[in-house]
């Protein structure tokens, strides 16, 4: 008998993945998604919404100190988002890898930003930074109800070991 959650104990690890509106705006969800669907990661969330102040600055919080964070709202509260949870194993770290750097000047071709962006102030799409920014980003962004459990049918082909 083989123990899948030994193998892989982070196997349910989860990420938050935010199209900015520049993203929604260029027509760029489908494409994005698609690469987060074609690694194997499972989507367990997707929203679109005309995100507040108020949760942009919690979302935020951290930067609240930075030159750029006025315009940084502006920007993120100027058309919808769509907002996503994909979960699987290092989700958080593989995501950050395919986003691509911050800046999307120094960002790698085959990365998001390094394809669909040039400039820091529309880098395209938001990717949680660590499994606890992760968690806190996901409470802060959807209701437990709207996470769904479901099992991919290729579970055990992206997931597990041969
Ligand atoms: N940002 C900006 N100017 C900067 C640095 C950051 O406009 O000089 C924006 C950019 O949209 C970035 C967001 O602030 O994605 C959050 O910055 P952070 O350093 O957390 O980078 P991220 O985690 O998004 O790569």
């Amino acid at each position: 008998h083989r123990n899948k959650s030994a193998a892989f104990p982070d196997e349910r690890e989860r990420t938050l993945i935010a199209i900015k509106p520049d993203g929604v705006q260029r027509r760029l969800v489908g494409q994005i998604m698609q690469r987060f669907e074609q690694r194997g990661f499972k989507l367990v969330g997707l929203k679109m919404l005309q995100v507040s102040e108020d949760l942009l600055s919690q979302h935020y919080c951290e930067l609240r100190t930075k030159p750029f964070y006025p315009s940084l709202l502006d920007y993120m509260s100027s058309g919808p988002v769509v907002v996503m949870v994909w979960e699987g194993h290092k989700v958080v770290q593989t995501s950050r890898t395919m986003v691509g750097h911050t800046n999307p000047a120094e960002a790698q071709a085959g990365t998001v930003r390094g394809d669909f962006s040039f400039h820091v102030s529309r880098n395209v799409v938001h990717a949680s930074d660590s499994p606890e920014g992760a968690q806190r980003e996901i409470q802060l962004w959807f209701q437990s109800k709207e996470l769904l459990k479901w099992e991919c049918c290729d579970q055990t082909i992206t997931c597990e070991d041969a």
